[in-house]
């Protein structure tokens, strides 16, 4: 387990070279700024006192006169984050994929991501297994919010996805979820029908659970939101919604004159601005977070002109042998495109960075994810949430809003504790080497990772060697 080789002591010889106490302390970081996500503001040169897993005090440097810490490290011109959540990642691919599934979990903590939201896939009994031995301390990882199994329509898209296809297969399904205690219900759209696709949506809310989902191209954003959707994963629908053709256009999917892909042409030459305001305001209404996945969307729609077969991820083998061989599908489609569906898809894919621009200044609540896992193409765990913020960035949010849009919004989306950087709360940290308010691409310079009681240093590329 690369931990071992890791943690590196700094000896505690600021405050404590001549005393014989025991420590109060395990951690301490002295001298560091604090990023306050709620109020925007950096709180400078403090310090702060971990015991185990918990933040057990924090006091301005200057005022500290005695402090006895097994470790203390050294903040002066770094800054300190609440741990980053990943919004939307996967663990799929089968049993014989198992272990290189787990071993992404490194990867996350390696780049400061110390939550993931796990929105769907066929690895429910060993993601269960890692949480637990996550929070025991047993295994070194983030905290895992799952959907388990993804639903779906008969012959679904993905391998374990629950099939619904009338009301008694709607409950089953629940029921099986709620018997594995999900944290939400993800929802797919390969082959689900509008109607039980919303049916799905409203017994769920019904049974107070979460709900998350691409959505099928036979039924409206204002369908789904009536249903009571909470997240909408991806812009396809999104930006359908702001069609001034957005029900002539489900009709022609129901009545299978338009595909999904054919029906994106028609989607973007109706773009309205005024009927994106009504969508954003209907989606602000029923409380709706929409979940971009900028950087997955812009990385797939580019895969003609890059050649990421140099990627330090890949060569240095990060990434698993067969995870590797699951990207081959979506680069053998993309080199198999018509040229019109290239530049389709790169229309499509600015279309979508302007959209996330207009939903943030309209308040729509965005959550940052990835979709990495097993078959997104080159979407490395831990360190492609640092890129989606960049792109969230990129597309109009500030750093803080962008930052926002990862640990806050995620745990408000999830109905949990929203991350604070105060005494008595969990402390699952990262120390950053730059102010990430100023320049968001300052989230990739890890210089240390709390997660669990347990610390890691240095950098994300140290960590990462080790593996
Ligand atoms: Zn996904």
């Amino acid at each position: 387990m690369f931990k071992k080789l890791l943690l590196f002591f700094l000896t505690a010889t600021i405050l404590s070279s001549c005393n014989k106490r025991e420590p109060d302390y395990d951690v301490a970081v002295h001298n560091i700024n604090i990023v306050d996500l709620k109020t925007g503001k950096i709180i400078p040169r403090q310090s702060v006192f971990i015991n185990a897993d918990t933040i057990h005090s924090i006091v301005s440097t200057k005022d500290l006169l005695i402090s006895l810490a097994r470790k203390s490290i050294n903040g002066t011109d770094k800054y300190l984050v609440p741990g980053f959540w990943d919004n939307h990642v996967h663990f799929r691919g089968g049993d014989s994929l198992i272990a290189e599934n787990e071993h992404l979990l490194d990867l996350y903590i390696a780049n400061g991501v110390t939550t993931v939201r796990d929105a769907g896939g066929d690895l429910t009994s060993s993601v269960q297994q890692w949480q637990k031995e996550i929070a025991s301390g047993e295994n070194v990882g983030p905290t895992i919010y799952t959907s388990g199994p993804k639903i779906d329509g008969r012959r679904a898209r993905w391998p374990g996805s629950l099939e619904v296809f009338n009301d008694k297969s709607i409950n089953k399904a629940l029921d099986s979820l709620q018997a594995l205690n999900v944290d939400f219900v993800k929802l797919y759209d390969s082959t689900i029908s509008g109607e039980n696709y919303l049916k799905t949506i409203e017994n769920a809310e019904k049974r107070g659970m979460i709900t998350s989902g691409h959505m099928p191209s036979t039924v409206t954003v204002e369908e789904t939101t009536q249903a009571g959707i909470d997240a909408i994963e991806h812009l396809y629908y999104v930006l359908k919604g702001c069609s001034l053709e957005e029900v002539e256009i489900t009709n022609a999917v129901k009545d299978r004159k338009l595909s999904f892909w054919s029906s994106l042409d028609k989607v973007m030459q109706t773009y309205s601005d005024s009927i994106a305001q009504i969508e954003f305001d209907r989606l602000i209404a029923a409380d709706v977070y929409v979940v971009p996945t900028l950087y997955i969307g812009h990385t797939l729609s580019f895969l003609d002109e890059y050649d990421h077969s140099y990627d330090g991820y890949l060569t240095n083998n990060y990434i698993g042998p067969g995870i590797q061989k699951t990207y081959d599908g979506r680069i053998k489609s993309a080199l198999n495109a018509k040229p019109e569906f290239i530049k389709m898809r790169k229309k499509l894919d600015s279309m979508f960075i302007q959209l996330t621009g207009k939903l943030n200044t309209a308040g729509v609540g965005l959550l940052a994810g990835s979709d990495s896992g097993a078959y997104n193409s080159y979407i490395y765990p831990g360190f492609s949430l640092h890129l989606e913020l960049k792109a969230l960035v990129d597309a109009g949010l500030s750093p803080l809003e962008a930052l926002r849009a990862s640990s806050q919004n995620g745990a408000r989306f999830l109905k949990k504790e929203i991350p604070a950087i105060k005494a008595g709360r969990k402390a699952d940290l990262v120390i950053i080497e730059g102010n990430p308010l100023e320049d968001i691409e300052n989230t990739q310079r890890i210089y240390w990772v709390f997660k669990n009681g347990e610390s890691f240093s240095q950098k994300s590329q140290a960590l990462l060697k080790s593996n």
